[in-house]
């Protein structure tokens, strides 16, 4: 003997009702065949009574939506216009809606009644279409097999009546035998049902009753996946999980299965399979009493609507039977509590309940505690609403030390703020709670930590798309399917943005057609874009401004703020007042966010995570000696009195090497920032009005108000820049502005360096760093290198990304 359960999901059509057919057919023998009601006939059922109840004449249209859908059924599978059992519930539904509407009264007895309709339809249609078919069938009204007493609305099984019933009508069945599930009835008749998703149930308590081989249950996926497959993409199917685990999983949440269901199939050892009507070959899902998998995590599983309640004050610590009172009221109610927390100085007891029951337990509990509320031995009642519970579950967790640490870890690292956490008794569970805005990005973050060998989804929002960036976007173009296949990091543009135009998509946009995206884009508002990022709220989300703009700069707080880290070679927010730079890297500490800013020194150099592992492993930086500007590396090298100073200004400028103002570099304005980030990352406070700067451009060419007129400007001083250049030839030198911190003092100047020094032969716009410390006496610690240029730049920022990126990060 087989139990097969079909869900609304496979009656929802003529052609999924075809299906289901397939799988009956297929097998051969005993079969029972537990039916829930076509498609979302309960809501319907439900939404009809309430309409009744409210008054409000609507119900009718949605009782001849549901007889009309009934029918089209009817018609197309039984090929008959009028089914006279089917036409006999519908009438006797009318008539007891009609009471509910002329009454204004809906009770949980008359709701039971209008909702078990559903399942009576389905099963007479069923049976008739099987019939048809040309299958022996029997047809059971399940009323008269399960009992149970009289809750309605979520009755409780007589397990002892019912068993002695199914078996007597069951046991020697070699037929297809067809019943509908979730419904029951009370010793005295009366309709009851067993809750919503009770038909899982019915076909547990059937298959238990008959000792039948299996239950499978048929539905919409392929089996019990990881997390729930609408709020998690990549979900995956589980091959084979425990009792107990599947308990706890469809317990908070996973609707799959409805949980109590698992209990009668369970005590009696029997295996459930768990298949999807529409893939029939796949395996699907073995929930039975022995695996011997290793997996430590098995599923996450989450619950929307939650909200909070709290009980404190005083009082709980000397009289306990407050807190007998505050869980007698609960039950008293009905009130299911989802998740108890609390205190360690029993101060306060924190419960989550589903919404709507909170709401309830609220009023409850603060009428019942009103007396010692105003004698001030209770605090007001506490709520806490727009809550979800997410929970971990996995039997081999209670092996391992440090999943609650890992899950905290990867929750937090996103910005996710834990409101309370519980560790079930059976250590088969972890649950947190969390706002309700953050559940989604909770569970996938913590599914792709948890289930490593998916691809781990970063979000990229980029402002800035010039010469570097687009040299960015192409890099990342050229390498996303590595990073997919091999590093299993799938990095998306999520939104990009230049000082027009703005884009954003959930999905990711194309890094073929970004632009034509952009163009086609929102008009640009720093703050709006802003905005939308933090609203998108998504996992692994990394900000990168690739301008110079202060405006952009401005932005990082808020961002680092909401644990989106920050990567950029912009350095005005590195190199405003030491207690702003401070400001932000406490930020990145209390949120655990990044600020990634190894492009503001020497383009792609790994100068700067050099520079932190030296500082973090307790070696001191003593003394740098640099040169940090590869545009004025450029320049002396090329410069050489036969073309013009200016002209070598404006072909390094076209070909990508200075700051979008090139006065930037020429005034060693950007020297200075670069000489005082390195300052600080390596531990000092420091201003950039303490770096002594010997201007080698005459004051005519610094103070101008446009390009235009520094480059006429530049012109005239043409014989200037010669005599420096004739006169360094002279000395054997070549001139090199060299940025120097020693003994506490910093400056930037032009200097003539000599053939012996290392500076010497720093060709093109290379950069070169010396760094003196304890570790790094006599010879420095040097990194040379290509220090300018678009493609070199934008390979940093592409590091910085990646180093955000990795699992471990
Ligand atoms: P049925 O009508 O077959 O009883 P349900 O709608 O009750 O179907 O349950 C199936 C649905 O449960 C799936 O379509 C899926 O969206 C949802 N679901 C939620 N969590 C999970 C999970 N962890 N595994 C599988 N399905 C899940
Ligand atoms: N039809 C009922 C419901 O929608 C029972 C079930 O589908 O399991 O809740
Ligand atoms: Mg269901």
């Amino acid at each position: 003997m087989i139990v097969l359960k079909f869900g609304g999901t496979s009656l929802e059509s003529v052609d999924s009702i075809k299906e289901v057919k397939e799988v009956i057919t297929s097998k051969s023998g005993g079969r029972i065949v537990v039916v829930s009601a076509i498609g979302k006939t309960t809501n319907e059922l439900q939404h009809m009574a309430e309409l009744a109840r409210a008054g409000d004449t609507q119900y009718i249209s949605v009782y001849e939506q549901l007889h009309d859908q009934h029918a089209a059924i009817i018609s197309s599978l039984l090929d008959i216009s009028f089914h006279e059992k089917i036409e006999a519930i519908f009438k006797q539904l009318r008539r007891v809606c009609d009471g509910v509407f002329l009454l204004k009264e809906l009770t949980k007895r008359s709701l039971d009644f209008i909702l078990s309709a559903g399942e009576l339809l389905s099963s007479n249609i069923i049976a008739s279409y099987l019939k048809k078919e040309g299958e022996q069938v029997n047809l059971l009204d399940s009323r008269a097999f399960i009992k149970t007493d009289d809750s309605f609305g979520g009755a409780v099984v007589d397990f002892h009546t019912s068993n002695g019933l199914l078996k007597q009508a069951l046991e020697t069945s070699s037929e297809v035998t067809v019943m509908g599930g979730f419904i029951s009835s009370a010793p005295n008749g009366e309709s009851t049902t067993l809750g919503r998703g009770g038909s899982d149930y019915t076909a547990s308590i059937v298959a238990a009753a008959l000792d039948a081989e299996i239950l499978e249950i048929w539905t919409d996926v392929d089996g019990l996946m990881t997390a729930d497959p609408r709020m998690v993409k990549h979900a995956q199917v589980i091959d084979e999980i425990t009792y107990e685990e599947a308990i706890e999983l469809s317990h908070f949440g996973a609707k799959v299965l409805y949980s109590p269901s698992l209990k009668p199939c369970f005590e009696k050892d029997i295996p459930i399979r768990i298949k999807n009507t529409f893939n029939k070959q796949t395996e699907g899902t073995l929930v039975s009493s022995g695996t011997d998998d290793d997996q430590l995590v098995k599923g996450i599983t989450s619950l929307q609507n939650v909200s909070l309640i709290s009980l404190s004050g005083t009082g709980l610590l000397s009289i306990p039977k407050f807190t007998k009172d505050f869980f007698a009221t609960l039950a008293q109610h009905n009130l299911g509590v989802e998740f108890i927390t609390q205190s360690n100085a029993e101060h306060t007891i924190t419960i989550g309940l589903a919404s709507e029951d909170a709401e309830c337990a609220y009023h409850v509990l603060t009428k019942n505690f009103e007396s010692h509320i105003a004698d001030g031995l209770i605090d007001p009642i506490g709520i806490e609403r727009d809550l979800s519970i997410l929970a971990l579950v996995g039997k081999n967790m209670k092996n391992q030390v440090g999943v609650s640490g890992n899950m905290f870890h990867v929750l937090g690292r996103n910005g996710v703020s834990i409101k309370a956490i519980s560790q079930g008794s059976s250590e088969r569970n972890i649950s947190a709670i969390v706002k309700k805005a953050d559940l989604s990005k909770s569970l996938n973050v913590l599914h792709e930590a948890f289930f490593q060998y998916e691809v781990k989804r970063v979000n990229l929002f980029i402002v800035g798309v010039g010469n570097v960036g687009k040299a960015f976007l192409e890099q990342l173009r050229t390498q996303s399917f590595i990073l997919r296949e091999e590093h299993r990091i799938s990095i998306k543009l999520t939104g990009v943005a230049n000082s027009q135009k703005m884009t954003l998509d959930e999905e990711g946009i194309s890094l073929d057609k970004w632009k034509d995206k952009l163009d086609a884009g929102d008009d640009f508002d720093p703050k709006r874009f802003q905005h939308k990022i933090i609203e998108l709220n998504l996992r692994n989300s990394i900000f990168i401004d690739i301008t110079a703009a202060k405006a952009i700069a401005d932005l990082y707080p808020d961002f680092l703020q909401k644990s989106i880290s920050v990567v950029t070679p912009n350095k005005i927010a590195a190199t405003e007042s030491f207690i702003s730079y401070q400001n932000l890297k406490q930020t990145t500490r209390r949120y655990s966010s990044q600020f990634l800013i190894e492009t503001n020194v020497c383009a792609g150099l790994p100068v700067l995570s050099t520079l932190s592992d030296v500082v973090r492993s307790g070696d001191h930086v003593h003394q740098i000696e640099a040169v940090l500007s590869g545009t004025l590396n450029f320049l002396f090298n090329e410069y050489d009195g036969s073309r013009n100073f200016v002209d070598v200004i404006k072909q390094a400028k076209e070909e990508g090497y200075t700051e979008p103002d090139p006065r930037m570099d020429l005034s060693c304005e950007d020297v200075k920032r670069k000489l005082l980030i390195l300052i600080r990352e390596s531990g000092y406070s420091f201003e950039m009005n303490e770096i002594a700067l010997e201007a080698f451009m005459p004051s005519s060419c610094q103070n101008t108000t446009s390009m235009e007129e520094f480059y006429k400007q530049v012109e005239k001083q043409e014989d200037y820049f010669k005599e420096l250049y004739q006169k360094s030839k002279e000395n054997g030198t070549r001139l090199k502005v060299v940025a120097i911190f020693k003994d506490g003092k910093a400056t930037v100047k032009l200097s003539e360096i000599r053939t012996e020094h290392p500076f010497y032969h720093l060709e093109g716009k290379d950069n070169i760093v010396l760094f003196f410390t304890d570790r790094y006496k006599e010879q420095p610690l040097v990194i040379k290198g290509a220090g300018a240029g678009a493609a070199v730049t934008a390979s940093g920022i592409f590091a910085d990304v990646l180093r955000l990126s990795q699992p471990e990060s």
